[in-house]
């Protein structure tokens, strides 16, 4: 059977038990007898006698073993047959993954989907929450699909918003019964199409395929900041708030705190928890991974809540279980609230100047963030973007068009002018020049006007267009190698594109520009070799936007399947179902569209009108 011989494979090949023990036998031990007309028995005969006796029971014991590795694979082997599920303990990645690879999850029928759905309703109707409950074709679609990826997407079954902890609980344990899988959705601003469902298999029958969408579970609504200690400088929240409303509300409240991470607007601390998120703050705060997130109140796919850890500062009390569901996208556990760490907010000045190319740029960024000054962000901004911005208007005003650093520095006005000197002598060691520096907060807002429209500024290159987004990151040193082999070879593709980033950490963003399927297909080749790139340069096929769809068949490369399986062996340990987020952060587990049980191409859609799907792969197209 398979891999599964290697695993039991004991001394010699053992094909069955009778065959083991046949194969096997011992010789009997022999009972140590001596020489009567002798009262004590010489030394040569107790050595023999030992000897004998020692092989006897080598032999004894190597049967023992042989045995046992037989009967394990017997059991192994009669449990697998059976089951058709992969192991939830860890064996070695060779075998665990071609297990995986042959017993994939499959969910309930359209029959199964149905009731849930309806179990569903009865429950909300129940609370007088009925509107709290979506099958309508808007609602899947725009928690089903996101307008900044392309990568092929299916839309949910039904929507569910929900407001507390124990809804979560109660949909998570109507799931499991029906064997639907379950979603969640918060910002709904993530880019690879973490919050979508893959579509079937090209072979697969598309009007007959069974549906996986399942329940998108909507959190936007539990967005309550609980508490705030400003003395402890944390916030506890429900998963639902959005970074900025934080932010906001600490500031409406005279509090000197922020929370750091500042990934797209609209972006929720659950999503971000979800993504492993940063921004432009990173080179100076770390990114979610980090310990912004002290404790995470997560369901799990038993339905049962857990805390991840105390409020403490840091703590030593065994591994940190708060790590694994950051950045695993929903996969292990939905996060409902969570206590996160503030920073004090400090004063902050703007500084800009440009260089002779991106070699240059990067060399000096490096420089003023090793050299220690105080840096809160340096972002590098190419050529072209700079271009955009200046033609786009929304900055409102112009910028030389050269590859440009932007930075932020902070501390007090002595610090922040001191830096200044620093950052300027280094820079135009590295043929840096027209440093511009804000005099005052309202200077530094029009001067990080640029920085901030780049992406709408690139956009509005071309009225009619669309972009394709991504990132990637390299260990800093390999940022120059990789932006010019990329925008080199979008050139060579006919494309537009604009390349931009968090230089201080080596990630850098790559905005492509499309008008038709035929350029779009142009882009996708693009990205692949970028994300190929980055990986051969010892990078990652994501900085921090994460996996989803999009990144999914780089892990294997990225990471070795060894780490792959251990992580697979994790999701498998904690959601043997796959009934949380399938289809994505694991490449071996693909959930199945199984073939159908009857029932039309309505019903292939999901519920809705199979319309909705049609419009939905014309735009993917
Ligand atoms: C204009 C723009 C700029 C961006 N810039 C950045 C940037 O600079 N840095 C950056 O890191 N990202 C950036 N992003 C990407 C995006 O904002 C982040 O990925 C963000 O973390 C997603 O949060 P969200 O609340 O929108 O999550 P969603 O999109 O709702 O979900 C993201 C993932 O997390 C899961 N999830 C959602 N809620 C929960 C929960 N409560 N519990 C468990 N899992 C959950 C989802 O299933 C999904 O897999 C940008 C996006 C846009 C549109």
């Amino acid at each position: 059977m398979f891999a599964l011989r290697t695993l039991c494979r004991g001394p010699r090949p053992l094909s069955s038990p009778s065959s083991a023990s046949r194969t096997l036998r011992a010789p009997r031990a022999t009972p140590v007898r001596f020489n009567s007309s002798s009262s004590k028995p010489t030394q040569a005969q107790l050595e023999a006698a030992a000897k004998r006796n020692r092989t006897a029971n080598m032999w004894l014991s190597g049967a023992v073993v042989a045995g046992s590795f037989a009967l394990g694979f017997v059991v192994c082997q009669t449990l697998y047959n059976s089951k058709k599920e992969p192991p939830t303990f860890l064996l070695p990645s060779n075998i665990g993954i071609e297990l995986q690879e042959k017993m994939q999850p499959s969910y309930g029928s359209v029959a199964d989907y149905h009731k849930c759905i309806d179990e569903i309703r009865e429950l909300y109707k129940s609370k007088g929450k009925e509107d709290s409950v979506s099958t309508d074709a808007d609602d899947l679609r725009s928690h089903g699909i996101s307008d900044w990826s392309y990568h092929g997407a299916e839309l949910p079954t039904v929507v569910v918003w929900v407001d507390s902890t124990e809804e979560v609980q109660d949909l998570v344990n109507i799931s499991r019964k029906y064997r639907v899988p379950i979603t969640p959705f918060s910002g709904g601003t993530s880019l690879e199409g973490h919050f979508s469902s893959r579509p079937p298999d090209p072979d697969m029958n598309r009007a007959n395929a069974q549906p996986y969408g399942g329940i998108s579970l909507d959190l936007s609504h539990m967005d309550k900041v609980i508490s705030v200690s400003e003395k402890d400088g944390e916030a506890v929240c429900q998963a639902g708030v959005r970074w900025e409303d934080l932010n906001e509300q600490l500031a409406a409240k005279g509090i000197p705190l922020f929370f750091p991470l500042d990934p797209g607007p609209g972006a929720t601390l659950g999503g971000m928890a979800g993504t492993g998120c940063s921004g432009t703050n990173a080179v100076r705060y770390g990114t979610a991974k980090g310990e912004w997130f002290l404790n995470l109140t997560v369901v799990l796919p038993t339905g049962e809540v857990i805390k991840t850890r105390s409020k403490a500062r840091k703590s030593s009390a065994g591994w940190d279980a708060t790590k694994i569901f950051l950045g695993a996208e929903g996969t292990l556990g939905i996060v409902t609230e969570c206590t996160v760490k503030l920073a004090p907010l400090l004063p902050t000045k703007v500084a800009v100047m440009n260089f002779p190319g991106v070699e240059e740029a990067v060399a000096a960024a490096t420089e003023i963030v090793n050299h220690g000054y105080p840096v809160q962000c340096v972002e590098y901004l190419d050529s072209r973007t700079m271009r955009a911005i200046n033609e786009g208007g929304i900055a409102g005003r112009k910028y030389p068009e050269k590859d440009s650093l932007f930075f932020k520095f902070q501390g007090t006005d002595g610090i922040m002018n001191e830096t200044a000197k620093g950052v300027v002598s280094l820079a135009k060691q590295h043929g840096g020049k027209d440093f511009e520096f804000s005099a005052t907060d309202a200077d530094g807002e029009k001067l990080w006007a640029g920085r901030k429209a780049a992406l709408w500024s690139v956009l509005a290159m071309r009225p009619n267009g669309r972009v394709w987004t991504t990132d990637v990151c390299v260990p800093i040193s390999k940022l120059p190698k990789l932006v010019e082999e990329t925008a080199e070879d979008f050139e060579n593709r006919g494309l537009e594109a604009c390349h931009f980033g968090h230089v201080g950490d080596g990630n850098v963003h790559t905005l492509a520009l499309f008008s038709d399927d035929e350029e779009l297909e142009r882009v996708r080749v693009a990205v692949h070799e970028m994300v190929e790139r980055a990986i051969r340069l010892g990078g990652t096929c994501s900085g921090e936007h994460g996996v989803g769809l999009g990144k999914i068949e780089y892990l294997n490369t990225e990471l070795g399947q060894g780490t792959v399986n251990l992580m697979e062996t994790v999701k498998r340990t904690i959601d043997p179902l796959d009934l949380f987020n399938p289809g994505k952060v694991y490449p071996n587990i693909h959930p199945k569209h199984s073939a159908g049980d009857g029932h039309g191409p309505k019903e292939h859609s999901h519920g809705v009108d199979a319309s909705v799907g049609k419009k939905n792969a014309e735009k993917e197209a």
